[in-house]
């Protein structure tokens, strides 16, 4: 199996899983992107995977089904014109034809529907948690958004993850202010700097380096806690408060 970027508007990836001659895209804003990659690698299109309703990740549906009329998995929580196969949490998706089987993680914040995808080794995340960062919440809580953080945080540390854009850099900067001492974050930080110089993506990213360099998945690190409680302005007492305080504060940096 291989896991192809496809890079699509400004920053977005939408990932492309091929294994033989079949494929399957998550999160298709634009259809261009896949239907040449598909025509130039004489890949059959298998089925498409949407993680929430945002345009940016489902804008191309209607181009695609009109060439290939496949199975479209999504969230049972969000009204997506296309999706014939809803999933909530828990759920189980089979695509025999490339012989993968993700289970659905309902991870609402960004918003309310979201779904992500787990194969072991796999985490297709959508906006929810990004390398070095996570999304913004715009129908969710910000506790809402935390737990569903910690249940990806939670899964075994070598899952790579597959955030749907590049925005490695910005919040890897956000992470200094937010934890200015941690080697680890600034050896990655200088890592990803080259790799974007060369034109490369950052992702995937693992689910063992987000719990070291990402200050989202690090609320309950005293460090953390100290510079987003200066930033709020008062004491902040547990890890979802500090969540809070650094959505906010990310907010307006
Ligand atoms: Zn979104």
């Amino acid at each position: 199996m291989q896991i192809i970027p496809l890079p699509a508007f400004s920053d977005n990836y939408i990932w492309l899983i091929r294994e033989g001659r079949h494929a399957v895209v998550v999160d298709p804003g634009d259809a261009a992107p896949v239907l040449e990659y598909l025509q130039n690698n004489a890949l059959r299109l298998a089925a498409v995977l949407i993680t929430h309703h945002h345009a940016d990740h489902v804008g191309g549906l209607p181009a695609l089904l009109a060439e290939y009329p496949v199975p479209v998995y999504g969230p049972r929580r969000e009204a997506i014109a296309g999706v014939d196969r809803p999933l909530d949490d828990r759920d189980h998706v089979s695509i025999e034809e490339l012989g993968l089987a993700f289970e659905v993680i309902a991870v609402p914040g960004h918003t309310l529907g979201h779904i992500a995808y787990y194969t072991p080794g796999h985490l297709f995340c959508g906006d929810t948690l990004f390398c070095g960062g996570c999304g913004r919440i715009f129908e969710g809580t910000p506790a809402q958004l935390h737990a569903s953080l910690e249940r990806l945080a939670a899964l075994p540390a070598e899952t790579q993850v597959y955030c749907a854009h590049e925005y490695t850099l910005p919040n890897l900067r956000f992470a200094r202010l937010a934890e200015p001492a941690n080697a680890a974050r600034e050896a990655f930080l200088a890592e990803c700097e080259r790799l974007r110089d060369a034109g490369r993506p950052t992702l995937p990213s693992s689910v063992g380096r987000e719990r070291q360099i990402n200050p989202f998945l690090r609320c309950s690190e005293p460090a953390i806690r100290t510079t987003a409680s200066e930033q709020a302005g008062h004491p902040l007492n547990n890890a979802p408060e500090v969540f809070a305080a650094l959505r906010e504060w990310k907010n307006r940096a």
